[in-house]
C-alpha cells in the first residue's frame, strides 16, 4: 500500500463536520411541483432550446444544445410538459435561458432517476468501445465536470489539447466541510467509479490510472481498496486530511509529484481529473447510453433537521430539497449553494439544482453571516496558509485599490478560490470575496504582460 500522500506547502484543517450524513446512503428523491433546467450549467457558451412551451417531453429527452464551440448538451429530467422558456438570475448573478417544465408525476419517475445511479453495469471491465464512440457517448449525454468546475467532458477526452496523457486521477478528496457526495458514491458504487475510470484511462491513452480519497473517509477507501484489486491498472491511493485536496493541481502535486505551471491546464503535465460523479456519469453513458439528467448531492448543514444525501432530478428547486431534508430547524439560518468553503449563499429557494450542485448547506446565521472586518493587522496568516504561495494581503489590498496590474504581477490568477485565506483571518477580512473580484477582472482585461 502506497504511503498517505500530501501537497507540501499551505492549506489548512477544517472542522470537516461530515459525519452527520457520511453513513446516511442515497436516497431518490423527486420534487412534486415544476423544475426548472438551465440552458447552461458548464463553462462556455450556453445551448439553444430544441423545445417550446407547450411541447410534451418525455425523460431524457434532448431539450438544449449548440453545436458551436464550448458547450454541453441538456436533457429534461422528468417526462411532462413544457410550461415556458423563460430567464432566471442563478446564484452566481449570471442571467441563464431555463426550460420550465411541469412534470407528469408518473409513479415510475422516481425509478427512472433511479436507473441512471443503479443501472446494469457493463458486463466486461474490458469491453470499452473505441475512444471516437466514448467521446460520442459523452458529448451526447451533456456531461461535464461534477466537482464545480463545470467543463465539458467531451471536449477533455478529446486530445485537442496536444498533450501525451500518461496518467488519470480520479478526484475523491471532497474537502469542503459537510459535503459527503462522493464519499457516498466510493461507498455505495466503488465499481462504477472503477468503471469510468477505466473508461477514462483507456480513451485518453493513459497507462496508469489512481482513485484518491482523503483518510477522514475510511469506508470509502475500504471500498475503493477491495475494487481496486480487480483493476490491474487502476489504484486507490490515500490523501491526508488538508484542505484544499481536492484543488486539481494540488491533488496532481499529492498523488504524482508534478507542478501544473501558471495559467495551464492538468493536461501540460499528462494528466487527466475527473471528479468521481463524471466518472459515474460517463460508465452510465457509455454502458446505457444515459443522458444525465440526476446527480447526488448532500443536503446538511446545524440548521437542517434531517441531512441527507439524496439522488435528485437536475432542476429540482432547493426547497424540495429543505423539505426532504425535514426542513430547516431555525428561521434565522442561511442557504448555501455548495459547500461552506466555496459556495454561495442564496435567499432564492426557487433556485434550481444544477449537474454541478455538489451540496446545499444550512447554517445558523450566527456561524455564517456576513460580518464586519477590522483593518489588516499583518499577522501573515493569510500567507501561512495558503497552497499556491501567495500572497492574499497584499492582492486584496491591490483589488481594493483598484490596482489589478499590482495583483496581476502578485499571482492573483494563481490563486484557485479555495478561501483558506478568509477561512483564518482573525480581522474576518472577506479575502475570497475580493480575489474573486481581482481574478474575473485580470481574466477579463487578460493582458500578457
Ligand atoms: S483563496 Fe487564493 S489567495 Fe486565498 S488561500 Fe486560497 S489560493 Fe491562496
Ligand atoms: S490574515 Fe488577515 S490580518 Fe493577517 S495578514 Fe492576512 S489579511 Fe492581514
Amino acid at each position: 500500500m502506497h504511503r498517505i500522500k500530501k501537497f507540501p506547502i499551505g492549506g489548512i484543517h477544517l472542522p470537516e463536520r461530515k459525519a452527520l450524513t457520511t453513513e446516511l446512503p442515497v436516497t431518490v428523491v423527486v420534487p412534486d411541483c415544476t423544475i426548472e433546467i438551465p440552458l447552461r450549467q458548464h463553462l462556455g457558451v450556453p445551448c439553444r432550446a430544441v423545445v417550446a412551451a407547450g411541447d410534451e417531453v418525455r425523460i431524457g429527452q434532448l431539450i438544449g444544445m449548440n453545436d458551436q464551440g464550448l458547450s454541453a448538451r441538456v436533457h429534461s429530467s422528468a417526462s411532462g410538459r413544457v410550461r415556458e422558456i423563460t430567464t432566471r438570475e442563478m446564484v452566481d448573478g449570471s442571467k441563464v435561458s431555463v426550460v420550465v417544465i411541469e412534470p407528469a408525476q408518473t409513479a415510475d419517475w422516481k425509478t427512472q432517476i433511479g436507473a441512471w445511479l443503479n443501472g446494469d453495469a457493463a458486463s466486461s471491465q474490458e469491453d470499452v468501445p473505441p475512444p471516437d464512440v466514448v467521446i460520442q457517448r459523452v458529448e451526447e449525454a451533456g456531461i461535464i465536470g461534477m466537482g464545480g468546475a463545470g467543463f465539458p467532458t467531451h471536449l477533455k477526452l478529446g486530445g485537442k489539447h496536444g498533450h501525451a496523457i500518461d496518467t488519470v486521477i480520479i478526484n475523491g478528496a471532497e474537502c469542503e466541510p459537510f459535503i459527503t457526495t462522493d464519499d457516498r458514491l466510493m461507498q455505495e458504487h466503488a465499481a462504477t467509479v472503477f468503471r469510468g475510470l477505466e473508461i477514462i484511462r483507456r480513451t485518453v491513452g493513459a497507462a496508469k490510472g489512481y482513485v484518491a480519497c482523503e483518510i477522514n473517509k475510511p469506508a470509502a477507501i475500504a471500498a475503493l481498496q477491495q475494487e481496486a484489486a480487480h483493476w490491474p491498472h487502476l489504484e486507490a491511493v490515500r490523501l491526508d486530511t488538508r484542505y484544499p485536496h481536492g484543488a486539481e493541481k494540488h491533488l496532481i502535486k499529492a498523488v504524482l509529484n508534478r507542478e501544473v505551471p501558471t495559467r495551464q491546464l492538468p493536461m501540460a503535465v499528462g494528466v487527466v481529473v475527473n471528479n468521481v460523479q463524471t466518472a459515474v456519469a460517463i460508465a452510465a453513458a457509455v454502458d446505457r447510453e444515459q443522458p444525465l439528467i440526476a446527480r447526488v448531492l448532500t443536503v446538511s448543514g446545524p440548521a437542517i433537521r434531517n441531512p441527507g444525501n439524496f439522488l435528485v432530478p437536475i432542476g429540482t428547486p432547493i426547497h424540495c430539497l429543505i423539505e426532504a431534508a425535514g426542513g430547516m430547524s431555525s428561521e434565522d439560518a442561511i442557504v448555501i449553494v455548495g459547500g461552506p468553503m466555496t459556495g454561495v449563499a442564496t435567499k432564492d429557494l426557487d433556485q434550481p439544482i444544477t449537474k454541478n450542485t455538489s451540496g446545499i448547506v444550512v447554517m445558523p446565521s450566527s456561524e455564517y453571516a456576513d460580518r464586519s472586518c477590522d483593518p489588516c493587522i499583518r499577522c501573515g496568516r493569510c500567507v501561512e496558509v495558503c497552497p499556491m504561495y501567495l500572497q492574499p494581503n497584499r492582492i486584496t489590498a491591490a483589488v481594493n485599490n483598484e490596482m489589478f496590474d499590482v495583483a496581476q504581477d502578485l499571482g492573483v490568477e494563481d490563486c484557485i478560490l479555495c478561501g483558506a485565506c478568509s477561512f483564518v483571518c482573525p480581522s474576518r477580512r472577506p479575502l475570497l470575496q475580493w480575489l474573486r473580484t481581482g481574478k474575473a477582472h485580470v481574466a477579463q482585461h487578460a493582458t500578457t504582460r
